[in-house]
Parts: structure tokens; sequence; C-alpha cells
């Protein structure tokens, strides 16, 4: 009998499947390539032909512009690729980002492609699905890493405005997804003043909302006096947090939304005054919990800790190996 997932060949650089003839989030250019999300470690540019979620094509046209070919799949659509049946489902990671599932030879592989299984207001929610082999993430895979409930920590950006109405307070969130998911947390905990975001969200931010995203009132922060930010909420990415753009700002409380602030030291490094410890990964509880939910015979780990994982599938008589692909993590918090 052949080992579970033998017709999938794992390569530094993606996850190849001969029988489809196609490749699943490759680093480098492909003539087909399965794209489970727009994170840029996951959607490169360069492909001939490009298979993704609606909602996941638009975030790499708005990104890398338009593609030469590129077929629309919707979570629940099963599409015959070769000799394999393919179909993506809800990852709850970003807006459109799935996890594919095939079909071929009598088994079935899930590629999780990055995922969260705690509810995020501006995507759909992760959908177990039962398979054989299951491919999964492990960005926070120690169980050091269990993330607090969401809203408490944006409570805590709104606690510190109320605190200090002469300053603002500037988090710095990741473009795609992190951004968003906080500005729709904030709407949801009843602040509907407008947000302040610095230009490199601005496209991203306006694509969400014609994808059906209500954002509420988004200002460019770009331009704007110290008055007329003092008692206000401003968005930028994590690099901007530290730079001259943020010099402009009146007095800013420095925020940072990343899984990553759970480390003492890495919120240190970026002088985060305020850490939010708010992921779009995974915690180890629901990586943990999401393996026993899909019941496979191997799990595979893409990239991230992945040794105590590894550790913990053996103990439970579940195969387990690590693919150590590259160039992961880009955007990973
Ligand atoms: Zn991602
Ligand atoms: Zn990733």
């Amino acid at each position: 009998m052949p080992t579970p997932g033998s017709w999938i060949k794992p390569h530094p650089g993606g996850i190849y499947v001969p029988p489809g003839d196609f490749w699943i989030d490759p680093s480098d250019p492909q003539p087909l390539a399965l794209v489970t999300h727009g994170h840029a470690d996951h959607a490169r540019s360069g492909h001939d032909h490009v298979m993704a979620t609606p909602e996941t094509l638009a975030i790499m046209e708005t990104r890398y512009g338009e593609y030469a070919e590129s077929t629309p799949v919707q979570h629940g659509e099963v599409m015959r690729v070769g000799e394999v049946d393919v179909s993506f489902v809800p990852a709850g990671h970003v807006l459109g980002s799935a996890q594919i599932v095939m079909d071929h030879a009598g088994e079935r592989v899930v590629v999780s492609g990055d995922y969260k299984r705690r509810a995020d207001p501006t995507c759909a929610p992760f959908q177990p699905v039962a398979c054989d082999v299951f491919i999964t993430e492990a960005t926070f895979g120690l169980p050091v890493f269990r993330h607090p409930d969401t809203a408490g920590e944006v409570e805590k950006a709104l606690e510190a405005l109320a605190a200090n109405p002469d300053r603002c307070v500037l988090i710095g969130a990741y473009a795609l997804g992190k951004a968003q998911r906080v500005i729709r947390h904030l709407r949801d905990l009843g602040h509907h003043d407008p947000i302040y975001i610095h230009g490199a969200l601005e496209r991203l931010c306006s694509l969400y909302g014609d994808l059906g995203v209500d954002l509420g009132d988004l200002i460019l922060a770009t331009g704007k006096t110290k008055d007329e930010l003092r008692g206000r909420i401003v968005l930028s990415p994590p690099g901007a947090l530290n730079d001259r753009w943020s010099r402009r700002l009146p007095d800013p409380i420095t925020a940072m939304a990343s899984g990553w602030m759970r480390i003492r030291q890495r919120a240190r490094q970026r002088n985060v005054e305020l850490p939010l410890i708010i992921s779009d990964h995974a915690d180890w509880d629901e990586l943990t919990g999401t393996i026993t939910e899909v019941g496979p015979k191997e799990v595979w780990v893409t990239h991230g800790r992945e040794d105590a994982l590894l550790h913990w599938c053996m103990t439970r008589q579940i195969k387990a190996r690590a693919l150590h692909l590259v160039g992961r993590e880009d955007e990973d918090d």
C-alpha cells in the first residue's frame, strides 16, 4: 500500500502536484499556480495562470497588476485539474483565504495555507475538512503561544486613547488583513470616529470596502496637522512605526498588532509601548485542536516552529514530517 499523499511532491519552493501538473503557493513563476491567499509569501507575481478565490485574485491584481490568465474559484466549487478534484474552502486567515482540498486516487489531501480559528469580522471562518494528509503551517507552533481574546486587545487601544486625549494611538499592522481586521474590531467596539491611515494601507482598505467589508470613515493621515490627529487612532504598516513619517504625529502611543507581541523582546525592538497580541495565525491550541478535528493519517508542516508540533503528533500516533518550505513568513504575524 502506498504511503498517504505519495502523489504530492513537496519542494522547498512550494508544493507540486504531478497528477494535476500544478503548484500550490510556488515561490518561483510557474505555468499553473493555485494560490491560497494574497500575502506576498504565498502569492507571488509572474505565474502564467493563477487559480484562486475571486477575492485573492482581486488582491493580487491590486498588488501586482493584471494576470495573463486567471481562473476564479468560488468557495465550495469543485474543479477538475488534470487528474485531481480541487476545491477551495475558507481558511479564516484574511479576506479570500482558502485551504486547498485535493481528491485523487481515493485520498484526500488538504493544504491549509495560513489559517486561524477565532472569529474575524473581515473573512469567512475556517472550515474543517476531514482528510488523509493535512498540510499545515506552524507559525506559532509552540505551547507558549496562546493568543488572548481579540476584542480585549483592541479595547486596550481605545482605553489608551481615552486616557490620553492629547496624544494619538498609532497602531502598526500589516497592510493585508491585519489592518482591516483591527479597524473592523474597533468599529464593532463602538468606535465610529474617523480612523487615520498611512498611504500604504489605502488601496487594500478601499478594496476591502469594494468587496463588502465596511471599514467606516477612513482618512489619509498624510498632510494632517498634529492638532487634527490628537485623540485619534492612526494605522500604519509596521515599518513606518519608527520612521520619519511617524514623527509628524502628536506624541503617539506606539502600538502594534501582532502575534509576536507575546514576546516582550520583539515589542522592545520596535519601541512598542502598547503591544496588542492579535494574530492571523492559529495559536498552539488552534493548531492541535484542528489536527484532532480533521483526523489525518499524516501531518506535514510547511513552515514555522515545527518541532513541538511534530512531537505532539508523534505522541498521538499521527505520522508527521517537516517540509521546510523556504521564503515564508514575510507577512506572517
Ligand atoms: Zn498569510
Ligand atoms: Zn504565510
